[in-house]
């Protein structure tokens, strides 16, 4: 059964300029040895915090039912990323406000998640395209 355990299960956007950045991402959390599932979907939390479709979150959370029941994954990541295609954003110069729209989207999503799976720890990061990734409280 040990090789259907992993500790987490990470959200982030399919976006290929992500792909480098990821291997240095679980090595910083420490998730290489414990590994994770990882969900990659456009847009990342976008359709947990604001579907347009009420459909594509249950989905998301179909594939988190899977990572927490299957998988045993106890700590949850969203990373949501600068530029995103998924937000239509690319023209907003002002990266403050960029980052603060992804905020209250990973900030929403953490609650639609706490709600589903109240004892999964949560935790939200913002990803700049240089490899710079934050956290989001
Ligand atoms: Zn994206």
């Amino acid at each position: 059964m040990d090789e259907h355990f992993c500790r987490a299960c990470i959200l982030l956007c399919m976006d290929f300029r992500l792909h480098e950045h990821l291997d240095a991402f679980m090595t910083r959390h420490g998730l290489g040895a414990d590994r994770a599932d990882v969900i990659r979907v456009a847009g990342a939390v976008k359709s947990l915090a604001r579907p347009d479709d009420p459909r594509d979150r249950e989905r998301l959370l179909e594939m988190f039912t899977v990572s927490y029941e299957l998988h045993h994954a106890r700590e949850f990541h969203l990373v949501n990323h600068e530029d995103c295609g998924a937000y239509g954003l690319e023209k907003i110069a002002d990266d403050e406000r960029e980052i603060e729209t992804h905020r209250g989207d990973l900030r929403r999503a953490r609650e639609v998640l706490a709600e589903r799976f109240p004892d999964v720890e949560v935790h939200c990061h913002f990803a700049w395209l240089d490899g710079d990734i934050e956290c989001v409280d």
